[in-house]
């Protein structure tokens, strides 16, 4: 254990925690008066659980309930909650600067932030873009590709191909490459442009799979800027798990037609498939890389556009040679100093074992799930654990069946699913999984 972290400890037990503003009756009203929440009407109609604190891998509620985080805070909190390391390190940079404009100015956390990121990151990213949000990260990626096509006088190079079931965001460059099943395109057939998807990729590579990639990107050659997936495990789009190798079909289809490889790492990076990116389950390097969500640990909001030498310097010998974008909060001080403690800790290793040692406790004890009315299959990798259903889940019964068992989970359509943070011990993974199968009994009834 560092020094940095017994003296953190030390603070950290000193100052005990400041009581969260209380919850209240009139707060509860503002709530569902004022505001807004994700996926959500306005007014609300499901409540939302009115939490007070966070502190390991437990989520307090204003009744006193404490629940197991199944969720990480939708991937992000990869160290918990409270780390002594994450919590001094944002203390500390708040003593010389919470922020200053990226525009003109720079500043050390950032400078070593890309340094770490392009010393962990796949081979050949070099270069760093540092965004405020997942999607914004999307957004910029998608500008990369179509700026770099432009530098190379390939100006109707415009459309992206990708694959359905995917995932990239709510934004609308991003909303165009997610599928269009599960992301309301019907909504927005008129104002997203068409890009290019092929079939969601399968479990196991077949030649058939591969031919009809193979097909589709040479057929729209002339219009493609690039491909665009999450390598491996398709999240939000249907926590679904493919074979790696169609990662290195990709990687020669972009080659062999000059277009990009942009791999999504939002949700895989930093380890959560088991490998630091999913990217390495292949060995295939991407030209662009997006990151996020665990990027900070879950402290702040953050992304980082990852790209290739060959890229940045197209780009910027094109003919409009600056890349026109420029968040205000781009490089937010506190956010690259929490996301610098959070590589750090990741670099100190122990999270492959913990990833490893999840995974096998899910598989353990999600298996026998597959017998209970209603499910469909029940998959494992790292530490991500499913229950799919074969037919929707009521959001409110399953949520209400796994914390009558302690433990925070937020399913979606018939995906019932997991991915606790890191640090999680034994028990409290076996109890995360019994919520999980609970949430399946109570759906399949
Ligand atoms: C969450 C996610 C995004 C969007 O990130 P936000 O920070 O929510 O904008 C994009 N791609 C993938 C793969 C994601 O999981």
């Amino acid at each position: 254990m560092t020094d940095a972290l017994t003296d953190a400890q030390t603070d950290a037990q000193t100052d005990a925690q400041t009581d969260a503003l209380p919850w209240t009756p009139e707060l509860a009203a503002a709530d569902r008066d004022k505001v807004w929440h994700p996926y959500a009407p306005m007014p609300s109609v499901v409540e939302p659980f009115p939490v007070v604190g966070a502190d390991g891998v437990r989520i307090r509620l204003a009744d006193g309930r404490e629940l197991v985080d199944g969720m990480a805070s939708w991937w992000s909190a990869i160290h918990g909650y409270r780390h002594p390391v994450l919590d001094q390190a944002v203390r500390d940079q708040l003593d010389s600067m919470a922020h200053v404009m990226f525009g003109g100015l720079t500043h050390a956390p950032a400078v070593r932030l890309a340094e770490r990121l392009t010393a962990m990151a796949p081979a050949g990213l070099e270069h760093v873009f540092f965004a405020d949000s997942g999607s914004v990260s999307v957004e910029v990626a998608i500008k990369m590709c179509l700026q770099y096509q432009r530098s190379q006088g390939h100006a109707s190079r415009t459309r992206l191909m990708t694959v359905r079931g995917g995932y990239h965001g709510d934004t609308f460059g991003a909303m165009a490459v997610t599928d269009p099943a599960g992301s309301m395109h019907q909504l927005w057939a008129d104002v997203l442009p068409e890009h290019v998807f092929a079939d969601r990729p399968p479990k196991t590579l077949t030649e058939e799979y591969a031919a009809h990639l193979a097909q589709l990107a040479s057929r729209h050659a002339d219009t493609l800027a690039a491909i665009i997936v999450e390598p491996v495990v398709q999240g939000a789009g249907g926590m679904h798990f493919y074979d790696s190798e169609v990662l290195k079909v990709l990687r020669a289809l972009c080659d062999e037609h000059g277009l990009l490889l942009v791999f999504d790492e939002i949700a895989t990076g930093f380890g959560r498939t088991g490998e630091l990116f999913a990217a390495e389950h292949a060995g295939v390097s991407p030209d662009i890389m997006t990151v996020g969500k665990a990027l900070t640990g879950g402290y702040m909001t953050m992304a980082a556009v990852l790209c290739t030498t060959r890229v940045a310097h197209g780009i910027s010998s094109g003919e409009a040679p600056v890349l026109m974008h420029g968040p205000t909060f781009m490089a937010n001080p506190l956010a690259c100093a929490a996301a610098y403690a959070s590589t750090g800790l990741l670099l100190e290793g122990t999270w492959r074992e913990q990833v490893a040692g999840i995974g096998k406790l899910l598989t353990e004890h999600l298996e026998p799930a597959r017998e209970l009315p209603g499910v469909a299959d029940v998959r494992v990798l790292g530490a991500i654990g499913v229950i799919e259903m074969q037919q929707p889940t009521d959001m409110r019964v399953a949520t209400k069946a796994a914390m009558d068992q302690g433990v925070w989970i937020r399913p979606f359509g018939k995906l019932l699913y997991v991915m606790p943070p890191y640090v999680t011990g034994e028990e409290d993974v076996a109890r995360i999984a019994a919520g999980l199968v609970a949430a399946a009994r109570a759906s399949g009834e």
